[in-house]
């Protein structure tokens, strides 16, 4: 039996519109008007928004730390917070370790992930032992549907390469047919300005952020531009903090320079004055960290725009007892990252309902762009005939107040407590199960599916968009 969410706002890069979307077994059948026939299943979602799912192109489920421990949310908790927050297919961060091939890094994540998910799931692969065997690894990852890498340029002695690495990671990669995604930091300096806090005394949690300015950040996007047009590849910059790096990618996208950009909620919402309340600072050591409320207005209108790309959510989670304690008496030892996969889609809702970003070019920063991106457009990230039946209804006269006390994150706090945000998601649909509805979930196995990717395609460029970001 098929099913028509009947009367509802299909909400797409190209605009918002009257439709009735027809579910038929996974997939969708039909968008349209009055498209019901007979003996199918009606349901009334009028007024409401039909948005394709949401697609997180970056979390870190099950990451373990170098002592052994692991992050608060594994795949089961992650992508059950993910599902209810309208999120239906995760892209999340495989490493390979040193010592380790490009194979072993991957199957040790789809280990940790198979039959655990809740929402559909891919995989990138983050390479930190770059070698001839790596290399040669390449085209058989590809062709087996994982088509994005990440090379850090920060955590030196553990994650970071150096640009010669880099520079030779992008061709191949390119070549072979895949992107390379970038986290730009100068792992060099933040390891001398972490030194010099130190011997000074300066342990708290709000120095991390002492260690990381934006600087950092924008010298290191910067150079890896220049190592990517050497290489004549394209790169994707992962968690943009700050408007002086969004700069860049600016200056560069508009001298025709194909790369792309993702920034977070956590940079669009919070700021560095969390870093002043004591030991509570802690809860926000991320990297890159927080920055001033300055950068918010420039960030917006880069997605505005269309020159930002993609909003994820680097969902790290660690619990403020227990795990970032683990930094007391030296900030460097606090492990870096929040949780936040569950409220990203109704927090760029509240961008749209503020007038901050229109309803189209939310729906591509949420979905299409890393779809497209991130090779599973039109599979995933489109209301259209054929694609996945991933499908969120939500509620514009609904509200939601996010909070610790009522999440899915397996974590004991959340960053964006008490913000409030005139919708809710009213039910998800995940290849045509209704998985969600109410705040409930209508199952308790995991049916999400792994998603084998194919190649990088262009982003889908919102028909809202403005021509010009505000600097
Ligand atoms: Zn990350």
């Amino acid at each position: 039996m098929a099913i028509v969410l009947a009367g509802g706002i299909a909400a797409t890069p190209d605009g918002a519109y009257r439709a009735d979307v027809r579910i038929d077994g996974e997939t969708i059948a039909e968008v349209g008007i009055r498209v019901a026939r007979d003996g199918d299943d009606i349901l009334d979602v009028s007024g409401k928004y039909l948005l394709p799912g949401g697609i997180d192109a970056h979390t870190h489920f099950d990451l373990p730390m170098p002592d052994g421990t692991r992050t608060a949310d594994g795949f089961f908790t992650g992508t059950r917070a993910a599902a209810a927050g309208g999120t239906t297919c995760v892209i999340d961060y495989a490493t390979q370790f040193k010592g380790e091939s490009l194979r072993e890094g991957l199957d040790n994540w789809r280990r940790l992930a198979d039959g655990k998910c809740f929402c559909d799931y891919a995989f990138h692969l983050a390479v930190t032992d770059w070698n001839d065997s790596a290399r040669g690894e390449l085209p058989e990852i590809i062709l087996s549907g994982v088509t994005s890498f990440k090379m850090y340029m920060a955590y030196k002695g553990s994650l970071q390469v150096d640009d010669g690495v880099i520079y030779r990671a992008l061709k191949h990669v390119t070549e072979a047919g895949g992107l390379l995604c970038v986290h730009c930091e100068n792992g060099d300096v933040i390891s001398a300005l972490r030194e010099e806090l130190i011997r000074a005394g300066r342990v708290g949690p709000e120095f991390h952020t002492v260690s990381r300015p934006p600087a950092v950040e924008t010298e290191a996007v910067s150079r890896l531009l220049s190592i990517a047009s050497l290489a004549g590849a394209p790169v994707y910059v992962v968690h943009v903090s700050a408007c002086s790096s969004m700069k860049k990618i600016i200056e560069a996208k508009a001298g025709g320079a194909r790369l792309f950009a993702e920034t977070c909620p956590q940079y669009l919402y919070l700021d560095d004055s969390l870093y002043g309340g004591g030991w509570e600072a802690a809860k926000y050591v991320c990297s890159p960290p927080l920055r001033g409320r300055e950068n918010h207005d420039g960030l917006w209108a880069s997605l505005r725009s269309g020159f930002a790309d993609v909003v994820a959510t680097d969902h790290c989670s660690f619990n403020f007892a227990g795990q970032k304690d683990k930094g007391r008496g030296d900030f460097g030892g606090i492990p870096n990252g929040m949780p936040g996969v569950e409220s990203r889609v109704l927090l760029m809702y509240k961008g749209v309902a503020e007038g901050r970003l229109s309803l189209p070019a939310m729906v591509s920063a949420v979905s299409s762009n890393p779809a497209a991106i991130f090779g599973m457009f039109p599979r995933k990230g489109a209301l259209i005939p054929r694609a996945d039946a991933d499908v969120v209804v939500l509620n514009p006269s609904g509200r939601t107040v996010i909070s610790a006390r009522t999440q899915f994150q397996n974590v004991d706090y959340t960053p964006f407590e008490g913000i409030e945000i005139p919708a809710s998601i009213d039910a998800v649909y995940l290849r045509g199960v209704e998985i969600f509805r109410d705040g409930k979930f209508l199952g308790n196995t995991p049916i999400g599916r792994y998603v084998p990717r194919c190649s990088s395609g262009a982003p889908v460029i919102s028909g809202n968009a403005q021509p010009a970001a505000r600097f």
